[in-house]
């Protein structure tokens, strides 16, 4: 089962002004394929520091998402990262030239020198043709293991992200497992009594099973990964059926 990563670029993501949306996003995508992050990051404009992430990323994971950084301005990055990260040229190409002319020409404006910027991209990347925006989304292969950039505007990642990338990692990847997610509630009992009575539980590898702490209660939360919805909920309720055993005059459901 491959990992990813998930990398948004950004300092405005940095500073505080928007809110990482996309990480949420991608990450709800992948699980639902049943592939694992175990690592998301984010970093601002800076190409060196975007390249030094990537590598990293891409020494631990098979995939690696990256949002943001890829409009026409000096300051969007990630083109240039990429390329370094995988130590080659940024290359252009002159057929994604024609795509950002034929975008613009549908929404009636005439691109600028700089958007040519957008026509660039890593030697042997391969181009993801955005039809939601201008700027091109590109992927990086190398190993078997992948750089996928895609732009920030969440409605173009979006897009992209259902139409172009999840149907790649599925034709590239062994993808055939679902992540299901369940939720024990108790109230009048604290984290450290649940944690020893169920701390073998905590131990699982799958289904995995974590504690989680509210003003009133303490959730209990139930995670199996598996072929199919019906043999991960098999997992979830095999375990759920002697939680609710131990922990029998706490729980409670809504
Ligand atoms: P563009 O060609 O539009 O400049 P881009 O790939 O360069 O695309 P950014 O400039 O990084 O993308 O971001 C464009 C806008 O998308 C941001 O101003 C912000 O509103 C939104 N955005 C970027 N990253 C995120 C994120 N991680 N979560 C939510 N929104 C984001
Ligand atoms: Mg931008």
């Amino acid at each position: 089962m491959p990992t990813a990563e998930i990398i948004t670029i950004g300092t405005e993501l940095l500073l505080g002004e928007i809110v990482d949306t996309n990480t949420r996003f991608i990450a709800r995508a992948l699980r639902d394929e049943g592939v694992d992050i175990f690592r998301t990051a984010t970093v601002g404009d800076n190409v060196e520091r975007i390249a030094e992430i990537m590598g990293e990323s891409l020494s631990r994971a098979e995939i690696v998402i990256t949002t943001g950084g890829l409009g026409p301005t000096v300051d969007d990055p990630t083109r240039e990262a990429a390329a370094l990260a995988f130590g080659v040229e940024s290359e252009f190409r002159p057929e994604l030239w024609e795509q950002i002319k034929a975008r613009f020409r549908e929404f009636g404006h005439i691109p600028t020198e700089n958007n040519k910027r957008q026509a660039y991209i890593p030697h042997n990347a391969r181009a993801l043709e955005n039809l939601w925006g201008t700027a091109p989304a590109f992927l990086v292969e190398r190993e078997g293991r992948v750089l996928i950039s895609l732009p920030g505007v969440p409605y173009e990642m979006k897009n992209l992200l259902s139409e172009k990338v999840m149907p790649y990692l599925q034709s590239h990847f062994d993808l055939n497992a679902v992540i299901k997610s369940r939720s024990l509630h108790t109230v009048g009992i604290g984290e450290s009594r649940i944690d020893d009575l169920i701390g073998d539980f905590e131990r699982l590898e799958n289904p995995t099973v974590g504690l989680a702490a509210h003003r009133d209660s303490v959730g209990i939360r139930i995670t199996a990964k598996a072929k199919t919805d019906k043999e991960a909920i098999a997992l979830i309720e095999e375990i759920e059926e002697q939680l609710r055993e131990i922990l029998a005059e706490w729980i409670v459901d809504f």
